[in-house]
């Protein structure tokens, strides 16, 4: 069987290589965090497939790099319309290969993934100025050119959005693409591909490989014709990846894992603090940006104790297609095992579980309690590393320069939530902390036109608006002499 029926679909299991569905001898399994059910057999690929990818996305390039931005953006927002009229499909897909909420890919990511494509096609069309200006009587032209073959590389935890985010800005940059979905959740990328092709998007512009990271990923980035490699991801694939790609010197794109503060000062609003502090266990915890380590000035931390453990108590964990569900299943038996790992090392190590640390077995068996960790010792693993799942710990702090201290103390520096109720003093708190993205007094507000990315090992470069541009696109000066033209 070459198709999976899911969602009222079949979606192909194969890769999708130069316009056309290509199958490997091997496949690997494809399981429903939901329930544990299996979804289907998933071709398993390897360097031959890779470099086939690469090859139909070297062959495509020269055409797609030679349409103006606007034929470009023509196609891409046919794409864009026809992943909107699927949105209902892609959700329900996606819900049932990485557990997330129903609701929440309806509502918000699916619209989201919309919006990726659109708005890059845009932005090359209407605010990628090329600016001129003069040096010596010299006029300067930069341009963004494209670049060629571009591997996206993506993470399970939000698999069509986090791969579209990158889709987006390379193609209506003139790029191709090769995408290798991630292995937990194999399905939308493959939908996706034949929504695009129906939609008009010229053969090996987009292509997919299906497959294990270092089967199928390795060789993609191994391969001399690739221009740009994109990866999400956690920090030990980033540095395999580094070092393929320095081979042949292919600049890297990196959006790695976090470990961010949710630091609360002590004139906050404290049921703001306690619904942001919540938030921090969306998607089961398996959000790169998530605010794990709640850090609490010392005078509120009492009573912010007491209100946070009365609202985690009422929190719904359930079956992620039900509406009312809060908190759905972690992607995978593996990771369970790894969250129930840190945990019970904490243990160890002297933490105190406040509630949570265990699978909420009534449920089933991916679905982990939202947790809370205190009295962790300083520097220890629960307070550096990140768990991935729906575990949060608690620490205080008692001046304003101890909590920084705290909120820096970790080799990450992706996000940090702060949480305050007077403006300069946010401001000068935010102005020392070291990290891609800060939100004040909010969470997860992301335009698409701002920076993002991460400092310290959380990545390399910044992506969003123009900065999306200046890796994806070849930048480009041009300098035109006033002397030797003859008309
Ligand atoms: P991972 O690094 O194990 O895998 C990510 C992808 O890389 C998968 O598709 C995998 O198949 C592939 N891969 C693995 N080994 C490879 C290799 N040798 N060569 C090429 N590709 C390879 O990460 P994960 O467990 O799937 O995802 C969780 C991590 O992603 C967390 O650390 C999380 O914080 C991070 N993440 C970061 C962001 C961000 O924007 N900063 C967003 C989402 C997730």
């Amino acid at each position: 069987m070459s198709t999976i029926a899911i969602a009222g679909v079949e979606v192909d299991t194969r890769h999708w290589i130069g316009g056309r569905r290509v199958g490997s001898a091997e496949t690997f399994t494809d399981v429903s965090p939901v329930d544990g059910a299996i979804l289907g057999e998933i071709s398993r690929g390897g360097s031959t497939e890779a470099d086939a990818a690469v090859a139909a996305a070297t062959a495509a390039f020269p055409a797609w790099a030679r349409l103006t931005p606007r034929e470009r953006g023509a196609i891409l927002h046919a794409v864009a319309d026809n992943v909107e009229a699927h949105i209902e499909q892609l959700a329900n897909i996606e819900t049932l290969d990485n557990g997330s909420l129903l609701r929440s890919h309806l509502r918000g990511v699916m619209p989201r993934v919309v919006m990726n494509i659109r708005f890059f096609a845009d932005y090359v069309i209407n605010d990628l100025h090329h600016p001129v200006w003069e040096t010596r009587g010299h006029e300067n032209h930069v341009s963004w050119d494209p670049s060629g073959p571009t591997v996206i590389i993506t993470p399970w935890n939000a698999p069509l959005m986090l791969a579209t985010w990158r889709i987006g800005p390379a193609l209506a940059s003139g790029d191709t693409v090769i995408l290798k979905p991630p292995e937990w959740a194999p399905l939308t990328a493959s939908y996706f591909a034949d929504l695009a092709h129906e939609a008009g998007l010229p053969a090996g512009v987009f292509n997919v490989v299906q497959g294990y990271g270092p089967e199928a990923g390795a060789p993609l980035t191994l391969n001399p014709d690739v221009a740009r490699i994109c990866f999400t991801g956690s920090v030990p694939t980033a540095k395999v990846i580094a070092r393929n790609a320095a081979e042949n010197l292919i600049p890297c794109s990196f959006e790695l894992g976090g470990k961010s503060p949710t630091v609360i000062l002590d004139d906050a609003d404290l049921d703001l603090a306690v619904d942001l502090a919540i938030e921090q266990y969306d998607n089961a915890g398996q959000v790169c940006l998530a605010g794990t380590r709640l850090l609490v000035q010392a005078g509120i931390a009492e009573e912010f104790a007491k209100r946070f453990a009365e609202r985690a108590a009422q929190i719904r964990q359930g079956d992620p297609r039900d509406e009312s569900t809060q908190i759905g299943p972690n992607i995978h038996l593996k990771h369970i095992e790894r969250i129930q790992g840190f945990v019970d090392r904490a243990r160890a190590a002297g933490a105190t579980v406040a509630y949570g640390g265990e699978v909420n077995t009534a449920i089933g068996s991916h679905y982990f309690t939202p947790t809370l960790i205190v009295d962790a010792p300083a520097g220890s693993e629960i307070l550096t590393q990140e768990v991935f799942g729906p575990v949060l710990t608690m620490q205080t702090f008692d001046t304003d320069e101890e909590g920084l201290a705290q909120a820096n103390g970790t080799e990450f520096g992706l996000a940090a939530c702060v949480v305050s109720g007077n403006r300069e003093r946010a401001e000068r708190f935010c102005a020392h902390l070291v990290a891609g993205t800060i939100w004040v007094n909010c969470f997860f507000v992301r335009d698409l036109a701002a920076p993002f990315g991460g400092s310290k090992k959380s990545g390399i470069g910044r992506e969003g608006g123009l900065w999306s541009f200046d890796f994806y696109a070849d930048v480009k000066n041009t300098v035109y002499s006033p002397n030797g033209w003859k008309e």
